[in-house]
């Protein structure tokens, strides 16, 4: 994401495109997009195209806040695209909001952007951008885009040979949703570092969709065909499906990021065929053979800890309990830029259920350890509720190093467990003790190979270089 003198941009979203000649696709985006909410919260948009004209609507907030029936029965058209939007800035605009939009001559495309480029300024310099001219990575894009379609205007199918001679250029992660007045286009970057799938209406309707995880897909009544492979380009027409090779072979190196399996995707997802709830209880369950403790009741942090917390308990023979109630009406209390205010959002959003944890040992499974506000908050918080022990247990190993992939996560100095060793982190958080799933356990619970994960923000080492 280039930053507009924002420090510290980044974005990390969710996309949705649809294909349907007998359908009214603006419904189905906006059930997608809600499927999809959790990817991000600050903006919401839609590109929709009756054949002829795209018609793009969008704003700050939650899907349910940008449209409503009047909005949606205005985009009128059978093929359109939609986003979600999730930066770590608090400077959210509707100019930052996506589908981004380009008219060209008569004619216009559209795109969303789920990921994060890490040479979008060198890009927006290629296509001769002023710096306050640009805001998003995907207006970076569609600037290139514009410029190649223009060169190529004499061409046989102009805005084709833009997108295969544009993306190559771009380096990091991107899953790209775009569209102009008559096809669907998905694409995906050579390490497929965020997810994106190909889907087809269950009715015998002629139709294909595309989101970020699969449970979009159940929610319009798609089946799951396949992944969008890393570095694949699909261009959907009324002849269906074209694949395109963006990339040289030797580029081509599957590095989906792993978070998306801690944390990021929703339980209900598939990702590399597997489920992601499923590979979140085996963490837990690997979690209890590895950092025992003996207790009386385990509990998870809702609602991302509560999968591995299950897994906790199964393998532990320690009875499973609920510690904390979450206001189900606040989203993300990770953004908010000031500490004191972070913690006073993990107070609004999580409150004790007394009765349940007085006087008791607990063990509270996360699936997540960042900059430690919420474990220390919540140490704070179920010690004023009278639990006699607190342990903390993780389902990943800490998060040491920034994402330049699109995840929102704070600079180095921020992420505590990069600075504090492990033996002080009890301390600090006032816990009993603190453990960590291993790097080896959280690959072993996937069950896929490891070498298919970008890892980076365990390790360290980047997949795509990073300036
Ligand atoms: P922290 O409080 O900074 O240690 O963050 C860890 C908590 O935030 C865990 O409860 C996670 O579920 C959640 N979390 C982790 N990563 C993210 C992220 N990128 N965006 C929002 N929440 C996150």
């Amino acid at each position: 994401m280039v930053s507009n003198g924002e420090a510290g941009l980044k974005e990390s979203c969710g996309v949705f495109g649809v294909f349907s000649p007998n359908k009214q696709v603006s419904a189905l985006i906006f059930d997608g997009l809600y499927t999809l909410q959790h990817r991000g919260q600050e903006a919401a948009g839609m590109a929709v195209s009756d054949g002829q004209t795209i018609t793009v609507i969008k704003d700050v907030g939650l899907v349910s806040n940008v449209f409503d029936e009047r909005t949606l029965l205005s985009l009128e058209g059978s093929l359109g695209i939609g986003h979600t939007r999730y930066s770590t800035t608090g400077a959210s605009n509707w100019r930052n909001a996506q589908p981004t939009y380009r008219p060209l001559g008569v004619a216009g495309f559209a795109l969303a952007h789920n990921g994060n480029l890490t040479n979008a300024i060198q890009l927006a310099e290629q296509a001769g951008m002023l710096p306050g001219m640009v805001t998003t990575d995907s207006d970076v894009l569609a600037e290139l885009i514009s410029k190649k379609f223009l060169e190529h205007e004499t061409n046989n199918d102009p805005l084709i040979t833009a997108f295969k001679e544009v993306y190559p250029l771009a380096k990091g992660a991107f899953s790209i949703v775009a569209m102009d007045e008559k096809r669907l286009i998905g694409i995906r970057d050579p390490k497929g570092i965020r997810p994106l799938s190909l889907g087809k209406f269950k009715d015998p309707d002629f139709g294909w969709v595309l989101a970020s995880e699969t449970p979009a897909l159940d929610i319009v009544n798609a089946h799951y065909l396949r992944d969008i492979e890393p570095g694949e380009m699909i261009v959907i027409d009324d002849t269906g499906p074209t694949s395109y090779r963006l990339f040289e072979q030797s580029e081509i190196d599957p590095k989906l990021c792993i978070f998306e399996f801690v944390y990021f995707a929703r339980p209900d997802a598939k990702l590399y065929s597997v489920e992601v709830h499923d590979a979140r209880r085996r963490m837990g369950q690997l979690l209890a053979r590895t950092a025992p403790v003996d207790a009386d009741m385990v509990m998870g942090v809702p609602e991302s800890g509560v999968p591995a917390a299950e897994g906790y308990a199964f393998e532990s023979g320690i009875p499973y309990g609920q510690g904390l109630v979450k206001n189900r009406y606040i989203g993300r209390t990770f953004i908010d830029p000031a500490p004191d205010a972070r913690e006073r959002a993990v107070r609004r959003k999580l409150n004790p259920l007394k009765e349940n944890i007085k006087d008791k040992r607990l063990i509270v499974v996360d699936d997540s350890f960042v900059r430690g506000t919420t474990s220390k908050t919540l140490v704070a918080i179920l010690r004023e509720a009278g639990a006699k022990e607190v342990h903390l247990r993780f389902s990943s190993p800490a998060f040491k190093w920034p994402c330049f992939y699109g995840i929102d996560v704070p600079s180095r100095e921020e992420l505590m467990a990069s600075s504090v060793e492990p033996d002080k982190l009890a301390d600090i958080l006032g816990a009993d003790s603190v453990a960590f799933l291993s790097l080896d356990d959280l690959v072993k619970a996937i069950g896929i190979d490891e070498n298919k994960f970008c890892k980076a923000c365990l390790t360290g080492n980047y997949p795509v270089a990073v300036d």
